[in-house]
């Protein structure tokens, strides 16, 4: 295995509110190879602060999962020290100080409008999680939280809402090329937290990537507005020069075109692990979605290291066959 010799740093971030299936495995695959192909340091961030969604025990079937692949990474979750610091639980205080400094500089304001949306601010929006644009009710409402708390007549907390500037915002994708945006108009402005301080995903994950010096984001391209919200949000806190570069690489889709999900199929890597399928099996069909390799090909993840080559990815969205996943038995 090669060691980092850059200072380009990228993460493997999984949400343990749901298995790892075949989807987010490739996604993590990918991101290993684009990383170990080029002297990149990889960190392990558990991102679990959606606690009603959070399954505890998919946290370590991921590790394990991921393991057996052949996945692996230099820094969190490596040792019993370092977990505390790359879980997202376990980071409030940091999350705090950011929010206070929104606070303080006027960039975000309480939201009392019960919206799904301020329900799963928690996690990252994936297909289908996108509200319609917000139309501002509270924008102009409350002088401070505590007046938005008394508003609220049931029992629920208010969310701050990021005001969104209206300019555009405009990133080049290492996939998918220049990107331009304009949250302000596309989704207007956003929640970035519940509660005073319960930092949801968008707010979180700016302020790990920032902190923790990553360099590269790769990941679904279902997540590609989300970085429209979140470049905003580098802007807002002054970290402006940690933006990292962004890979948002196309996904893996069931037959009807959706994000491969549960129903259409039971993909999750912990079930052909326990099964004892070969891991080469899973890794080779993995490589075939993404243009390595022939289907049915069996291979280890250091053998198709040396296929790597991010211009063979497809540009499309690759449809997963139900039965694709006999050539695993
Ligand atoms: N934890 C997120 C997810 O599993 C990934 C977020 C990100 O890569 O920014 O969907």
């Amino acid at each position: 295995m090669s060691f980092p010799t850059k200072s380009t740093i990228t993460r493997l971030a999984p949400s343990p509110t749901g298995a790892l299936h075949m989807g987010n495995a490739r996604t993590f695959l990918i991101t290993w190879l684009l990383a170990r192909t080029r002297g990149v340091k990889i960190i392990f961030r558990m991102e679990d602060l959606d606690h009603p969604r959070v399954k505890p025990e998919t946290k370590q079937e991921a590790i394990d999962d991921l393991r057996w692949l052949g996945i692996d990474w230099d820094e969190g979750f490596t040792n019993d020290d370092d977990i505390k610091r790359y879980t997202q639980s376990n980071r409030t205080e940091i999350y705090k100080q950011a929010i206070d400094k929104l606070i303080k500089k006027k960039l975000i304001y309480p939201c009392i409008c019960t919206r799904k949306e301020i329900e799963n601010i928690r996690s990252a929006p994936h297909e289908g999680d996108y509200s319609p644009k917000y139309p501002g009710t509270c924008r102009d409402k409350f002088l401070s939280f505590e007046d938005a708390e008394k508003a609220i007549i049931e029992d629920r907390l208010p969310a701050w809402r990021f005001r969104c500037p209206n300019e555009e915002t405009v990133f080049c994708d290492g996939f998918q090329g220049k990107q331009i945006g304009n949250p302000a108009k596309s989704n207007g402005d956003f929640i970035i937290a519940r509660g005073k301080y319960g930092a949801g995903y968008q707010l979180a994950v700016v302020v790990d990537d920032a902190e923790m010096n990553v360099t590269e984001v790769i990941r679904g391209d279902d997540l590609l507005p989300c970085t429209h919200w979140q470049i905003l949000l580098y802007k807002a806190l002054d970290i402006e020069k940690k933006i990292p570069k962004y890979f948002h690489l196309p996904l893996l889709v069931g037959p009807d075109g959706k994000r491969l999900a549960k129903r259409h199929g039971d993909t999750r890597i912990s079930i052909y692990r326990k099964r004892g399928y070969s891991p080469n099996k899973l890794i080779g069909l993995l490589a075939y979605y993404s243009g390595f390799a022939d289907f049915g090909e069996e291979l280890s993840i250091n053998e198709l290291q040396k296929r790597f080559n991010i211009n063979k990815i497809p540009k499309h969205k690759i449809t997963v066959k139900s039965k694709d996943e006999n050539i695993l038995k």
